[in-house]
């Protein structure tokens, strides 16, 4: 797909609004730049047609999330374009905080969710080649 002729929109990775910005820490990821990417308006009729939410993590995984992938990605200089790289890191933050000895059953369950949320929304990006 030829991406130049095509007007792209902003896709926030993390949706939607509403669920994701009821704590700060899932606001401040869902609003990072490295997980809002430009995709065509197919696609993003696509995901959210087939996707109504990733859904959201608990506050202590939010928090171990935010702590391992800020760090990583919070400036406009390191964050890169590469968006579904972006994904990737964002998906290892997701198992590494779900991979804490503290982290309940369903906090895992929850994480996994998620995860396969964003395998979703990274293979129909794949097929626009990001
Ligand atoms: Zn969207």
């Amino acid at each position: 797909m030829n991406s130049d002729k095509i007007k792209l929109e902003k896709h926030h990775v993390l949706y939607p609004r509403k669920l994701w910005n009821l704590y700060d820490s899932g606001h401040k990821l869902r609003t990072n730049n490295a997980l809002i990417v430009p995709i065509s308006h197919a696609a993003h009729l696509l995901i959210h047609g087939e996707l109504e939410q990733v859904p959201l993590l608990d506050t202590y995984t939010l928090d171990r999330v935010v702590g391992i992938f800020m760090p990583r990605y919070d400036s406009s200089l390191t964050m890169g374009t590469n968006y579904i790289n972006n994904i990737n890191k964002f998906q290892d933050a997701i198992e590494e905080a779900i991979d804490h000895p503290r982290a309940s059953r369903a906090a895992r369950s929850v994480g996994f969710t998620a995860i396969e949320a964003l395998d979703y929304q990274t293979h129909i990006m794949r097929k626009e080649e990001l």
